[in-house]
């Protein structure tokens, strides 16, 4: 999509920090992190919300790749996948992602 800045990022023509590059998804490290470790795993083709994901072989390896992220010695102490869905959530990319926190003791209830 051509205004989206997540598929500029998918392009090329944004630069950013690969954390995980993978067939149909790409992670990379969130530019205002929220924890020493923030990272944005989302598909490279462009998808609104997760309401949107309906290809199977996507979630799968989505999943797969959050799994594998989630393994790696810098998340070893534990972490938070969230996904931001709608207004009241206060997404402001329309493009899929789950950001994957860590790196510090994560409040619970969040704000
Ligand atoms: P959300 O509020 O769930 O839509 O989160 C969007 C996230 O994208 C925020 O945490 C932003 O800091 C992050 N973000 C926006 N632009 C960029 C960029 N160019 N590179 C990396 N992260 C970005
Ligand atoms: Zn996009």
């Amino acid at each position: 999509m051509d205004n989206c800045i997540f598929c500029k990022i998918v392009k090329g023509e944004i630069p950013a920090k690969i954390a995980f590059d993978g067939k149909r998804v790409i992670g990379f490290y969130d530019i205002n992190p929220q924890a020493p470790v923030h990272i944005l795993l989302i598909p490279k083709e462009h998808i609104p919300t997760i309401l949107e994901l309906k290809d199977k072989e996507l979630k799968d390896e989505i999943f797969s790749a959050i799994t594998e992220i989630g393994k790696e010695e810098k998340l070893k102490n534990g972490f938070r996948l969230v996904v931001n869905i709608g207004r009241d959530s206060g997404c402001e990319v329309l493009h899929l992602h789950f950001h994957i926190l860590s790196g510090r003791r994560l409040d619970w209830p969040p704000g």
